[in-house]
């Protein structure tokens, strides 16, 4: 199981007291984003928990039959296209093994052929590559 970082614990925290009842599939955010590939161009999904079954995705709030979503501004006075809902920031560094907080790129050592990079944590200076 991946184990987030406590910064990445700590804006999930702050985004579910703001919004304690917001659609805990997409995370408020409405919907999903697929990036595309090579083939494929970007997709867009909504979310079948919230706004598929007409509900706010971050308060639940019911939503008339005959919204019309490019308005954006729901009853409730939510958006719709929300940007804040936070995204897990631990992707691309590593976690502290130690007291699981983010860690830092420090620097790169040549160790023989291979480059490699360490990193280090602020919180407990643990090291890692
Ligand atoms: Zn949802
Ligand atoms: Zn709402
Ligand atoms: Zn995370
Ligand atoms: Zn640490």
């Amino acid at each position: 199981m991946f184990v987030h970082s406590i910064e990445c614990e700590e804006l999930q925290k702050e985004w579910d007291t703001k919004y304690p009842n917001h659609c805990k599939k997409c995370n408020g955010a409405g919907g999903f984003v697929y990036p595309g590939t090579y083939w494929e161009p970007p997709d867009y999904d909504e979310c079948s928990e919230c706004v598929g079954q007409m509900k706010c995705p971050l308060c639940g709030a019911d939503i008339p039959e005959d919204w019309d979503f490019d308005t954006e501004v729901l009853p409730c006075g939510h958006k719709y296209d929300n940007p804040e809902a936070p995204s897990c920031i631990c992707e691309g560094l590593p976690v502290c093994q130690e007291c699981r907080h983010l860690m830092e790129w420090d620097k790169t050592w040549a160790n023989g052929e291979y480059e490699l990079d360490i990193f280090k944590c602020p919180n407990c200076g643990n090291e890692t590559s």
